[in-house]
């Protein structure tokens, strides 16, 4: 693997940045399929990683060992220096901590659109309803979706409901937040929305890893590029050593196939 980059530049605006997730050695098999061939990757606080990689080279399953959705059969994976691959740790406590965003818009469609962003300050941290509520109605506002609290989902458009399932998992303050694809389902017009807050997060200072196949908006909202393949991380760098310098002949020929 080469690395040039190390902690993306931003790094630099925050002051006692540490590290916020740090992923060791991890394998993962499908059977007999390897998927993660030993993943290390450490990610800074506030910097925000860009998983790029052709489909089937394992950024799905990365992303869900992080949030335990798949446990790893080898290697460690660091939540704030704490180990969160330990079997004796809480699962539930640990996803509380991590904001996680997928492809295909995951609003519960029987809650109104403030509910889905409180259900789980309420439920998971026990906010009282008017304070969830308030909080919740602030981040809408922020989205410009403040009039469509009461709404159901199925009433806002597909970039509308994709910017509530965002403030969804920020609403709890994660010190995570993981991004899955979460353009790919979208009509193309609506995609830019959806980067613009994205790219505000990273402006206040999320901690953010994100698999895109959008290589614009990696290029310009990533501190740092990973490109995967076949479950090994490749190349990594800043978007302007992987995107216009790439090293590896993999990188050059997977960029290449996308023009
Ligand atoms: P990406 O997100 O980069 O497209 P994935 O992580 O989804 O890649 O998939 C990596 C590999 O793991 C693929 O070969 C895929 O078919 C396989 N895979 C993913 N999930 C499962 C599963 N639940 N069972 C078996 N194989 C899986
Ligand atoms: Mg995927």
């Amino acid at each position: 693997m080469v690395d040039r980059a190390g902690p993306g530049p931003r790094a630099d605006r925050w002051c006692g940045v540490s590290t916020a997730l740090s992923v060791r050695g991890v394998h993962k098999w499908f059977g007999r399929t390897p998927v993660l061939q030993g993943i290390d990757l450490d990610v800074a606080e506030h910097e925000v990683v860009a998983l790029i990689g052709a489909s089937g080279s394992g950024k799905s399953t990365l992303l869900r060992t992080v949030n335990l959705l798949e446990p790893v059969d080898d290697g460690q994976i660091f939540l704030h220096e704490q180990d969160i691959t330990d079997p004796r740790v809480d699962a539930d406590a640990i996803r509380a901590r991590i904001g996680v965003v997928f492809q295909h818009y995951n609003l519960f469609p029987h809650l109104t659109v403030l509910d889905n962003v409180t259900l789980a300050s309420r439920k998971v941290f026990g906010v009282r309803r008017a304070e969830a509520a308030e909080r919740g109605l602030a981040l809408l506002e922020r989205i410009g979706l403040a009039d469509k609290a009461r709404s159901y989902p199925d009433r806002l458009s597909g970039g509308q409901q994709q910017r509530v399932a965002i403030v969804r998992a920020i609403a709890t303050e994660p010190e995570l937040l993981l991004l899955d694809e979460i353009t790919s389902a979208l009509d193309p017009v609506l995609v830019g929305e959806v980067l613009d807050l994205v790219r505000e997060l990273k402006e206040s200072g999320s901690t953010i890893v994100m698999a895109t196949h959008e290589m614009g908006f990696a290029r310009r909202v990533a501190d740092r590029v990973v490109f995967l393949a076949d479950g090994r991380i490749v190349e990594s760098g800043t978007p302007a050593q992987v995107f216009d310098a790439p090293e590896q002949e993999r990188t050059r020929d997977f960029l290449a196939r996308l023009h």
